[in-house]
């Protein structure tokens, strides 16, 4: 049974080991990227031959390309349920559209950005740049600690430029309660940013009437996590901070009238979409959305809850692997495991080298929420980065990841957790080689060809 699978571009494809065998590959890392769907595919080749620049072309390549880029533009407004004191902005991804803004957002001197320690860098980083973060730790779950986060929001009331928090969380699948969160921030007088890379392509999102307590004020989510892989990210941000000051980014698009001295910014989203946007990206996330719809989120939870819940149970049951983060509430297929006595690295290795299985495995560009998890505290930590600084990744900790998705079927869980055994059991093949540059391992070149 294939259920959502034949609906996604590559399920079944079969891949070459290195140690000889052909399997049908198993991906397990839709946490980062998702295939397209096929009808995303059909989507643009049919437009394909019609695409032109937008906006200020007279031909018909350029009309037909401006309406279905901003029919792309309406059809994600429509699906985040923004209204017309909101704005859709295209970006290239989460990361982009979360620079884009921190540099458009207002910050008085002494603000700071409160977040939390399980932040994606993408999430963390940009803020860094524009006020000082302060951040809530974990909880002996794994999840969040509502009462420091409610806490450290209620100490900076009237101070704080931004809560700037993840919908779901890309190590432990963990969803945040984002909704209640904005109620908080906003009773003390601050906006919320709200990046759903991780939850988009999983659950409806709902940005509501900016009257609503619960409303979000920034939502930022990437195309290629959600079956439609052509560059385009999303932000979603009030009209009116957008429609004041200068863009980020100054260039083609962006302006009404330019002459020696000034110039007159047009309005946003042209303002803030500087350049030639990728219209085909735009219109494959639109697509994508609609066979979502078409699917209904209820039945793609329902699929994923079956998978996750058997994922969590046959990986807990393997003597030696320890998974980590929340045990119970509302999480997405998302499972960080270690294996006792096997680094992360090379269990990722074996995974895909002996089983055909694509996991991830290191920190997920979330390290301190892997450091809160593994237990690795600041000294530990500066350690490692001296270590690194020299040039010596051999002992990055870490974990793996499997995520699963639309693609994903009980068979590959049944292979994950075959590998997993197998890894635990120590039958996997001996010598594979670690290159301390990089950290990872290689399958051994001496290994005997199955
Ligand atoms: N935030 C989260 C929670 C993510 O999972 C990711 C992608 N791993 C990002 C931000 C960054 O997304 P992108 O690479 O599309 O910019």
């Amino acid at each position: 049974m294939t259920g959502f699978a034949s609906l996604v571009a590559g399920f079944g494809a079969a891949v070459d080991l290195p140690g000889g065998a052909r399997r049908r590959y198993v991906n397990m890392d839709h946490a980062a990227s998702t295939p397209p769907f096929l009808s995303v595919l059909e989507h643009i080749a049919g437009l394909a031959p019609s695409y032109g620049n937008v906006h200020r072309g007279r031909g018909w390549s350029s009309q037909v390309s401006t309406r279905a880029y901003e029919e792309a533009r309406e059809d994600v407004r429509r699906f985040v349920g923004a209204g017309a004191r909101q704005l859709v902005v295209f970006t290239r991804n989460t990361t982009e559209s979360i620079n884009h803004i921190a540099a458009r957002l207002p910050v008085r001197a002494g603000d700071v950005i409160i977040s939390t320690v399980t932040e994606h860098h993408s999430n963390d980083l940009p803020w860094r740049r524009i006020a000082p973060v302060v951040r809530a730790g974990i909880d002996a779950s794994g999840r969040v600690d509502e009462h420091q986060l409610l806490d450290l929001l209620t100490a900076h009331r009237g101070r704080i430029a931004a809560l700037a928090v993840s919908a779901a969380s890309n190590v432990t699948g963990a969803v945040n309660p984002v909704h209640q969160w904005a109620a908080w921030a906003h009773s003390c007088g601050a906006p919320i940013v709200v990046d759903a890379a991780q939850l988009a392509p999983h659950r409806p999102l709902d940005v509501r009437d900016p009257d609503d307590a619960g409303h979000l004020d920034y939502v930022v989510f990437s195309a290629h996590k959600m079956y439609a892989p052509f560059g385009v990210g999303v932000l979603v941000a009030p009209r009116r901070v957008l429609e004041q000051g200068a863009p980020w980014q100054a260039g083609g698009g962006t302006v009404d009238i330019v002459d020696e001295q000034d110039v007159a910014w047009t309005s946003s989203p042209e303002r803030d979409e500087a350049g030639t946007p990728c219209v085909l990206g735009a219109v494959a996330l639109a697509e994508a959305m609609h066979q979502m719809r078409r699917l209904g989120y209820d039945a793609m939870r329902a699929h994923e809850d079956r998978l996750a819940g058997q994922l969590r149970r046959t990986l807990a049951d393997i003597e030696g692997v320890r998974l980590y983060g929340p045990r119970d509430g509302d999480r997405l297929g998302v499972v960080a495991f270690n294996v006792a006595g096997v680094p992360h690295g090379l269990a990722a290795a074996v995974l895909a080298d002996e089983f055909g299985i694509g996991t991830r495995s290191g920190c997920f560009c979330a390290h301190q929420y892997v450091k809160a998890l593994l237990g690795i505290g600041p000294e530990e930590s500066r350690a490692l980065a001296r270590r690194i600084a020299a040039g010596d990744r051999r002992d990055v900790p870490g974990m793996v990841r499997a995520s699963l998705g639309l693609c994903s079927v009980p068979e590959d869980v049944e292979r994950l957790a075959d590998g997993v055994r197998a890894i635990a059991e120590g039958r996997f093949a001996a010598g594979y080689e670690l290159d301390p540059a990089s950290g990872e391992y290689r399958f051994p070149t001496t290994a005997p060809v199955s």
